[in-house]
């Protein structure tokens, strides 16, 4: 069985038209689907993940992407409830600002102040890179540069370097992975790249749209290898909610 790790963004509720990349779930809605987890799934944390710890029920990892302040002020008080733990990646050039590579975008990222309490509440702090730059555009010499960067400044800030990296806008290349490598990450992990080996780890998008049953097939193990299976991308679906998925509007 194949572990899921789920990429979401921020938590709160927005009307449509104010979330036209679909990165923002209700806190409804969210509720809902960590009671699903709590119920059907293991969740477990990105490091359990990576382990390869967890039989029997598929296993889950939480992440969110972009370190909006809602996953500290609607996330964290959830997630407690429900004894899960979490990882934030924060674009570390942003931080106490708000996600402005996003056209239009004003949603707040967490202070350094609130990742310190993030942390202490059970979310794991990790990179989202320096300047939410997409690095699969950019070359090695760049990518090392920003992740370097981001690197050493969550080091200042939590007093230990990064493991893990998300790849802004969910999308890596050759360059990138080798670039998280060399700067010392132990895992990279993409969204919109299909990705493959330790600094390529494909996640799941949630997205506002995800109904009960795509929420429940997105975290079964099996909705990556559709999400990319030629058949699928054809059109040739076998699962509904599979196509669907093609429509994600995801981003990260
Ligand atoms: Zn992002």
């Amino acid at each position: 069985m194949t572990a899921s790790v789920l990429a979401y963004h921020g938590v709160e509720a927005r009307p449509a038209e104010q979330d036209p990349n679909g990165i923002f779930t209700p806190p409804d809605v969210f509720e809902e689907q960590m009671a699903f987890l709590a119920r059907r799934r293991n969740v477990v944390t990105l490091d359990e993940l990576l382990r390869g710890t967890g039989r029997g029920r598929p296993s889950v990892a939480i992440t969110f992407d972009d370190g909006f302040r809602s996953v500290l002020t609607e996330a964290a008080p959830i997630l407690e409830r429900f004894g899960f733990r979490a990882t934030v990646f924060v674009p570390t050039a942003w931080i106490g600002k708000s996600n402005e590579w996003d056209a239009g975008g004003n949603a707040p990222i967490m202070s350094a102040e609130e990742l310190v309490e993030a942390r202490s509440r059970g979310i794991d702090v990790q990179s989202h890179g320096d300047a939410h730059v997409n690095l699969a555009q950019e070359g090695y010499d760049e990518a090392v540069r920003d992740l370097t960067k981001s690197s050493d400044r969550l080091e200042a800030l939590l007093g230990e370097r990064p493991r893990f990296v998300a790849y802004p806008w969910g999308a890596s290349s050759d360059a990138t992975t080798r670039a998280a490598e060399a700067v010392g990450f132990t895992a990279g992990f993409t969204i919109n790249t299909k990705g493959g080996g330790a600094f390529a780890r494909a996640r799941v998008p949630v997205t506002p749209l995800d109904s009960g049953r795509l929420f429940a097939l997105k975290t079964s193990g099996r909705y990556l290898e559709l999400r990319w299976s030629a058949p699928v991308r054809a059109g040739y679906a076998v699962v509904r909610p599979a196509v669907r998925a093609l429509f994600d509007r995801s981003r990260a």
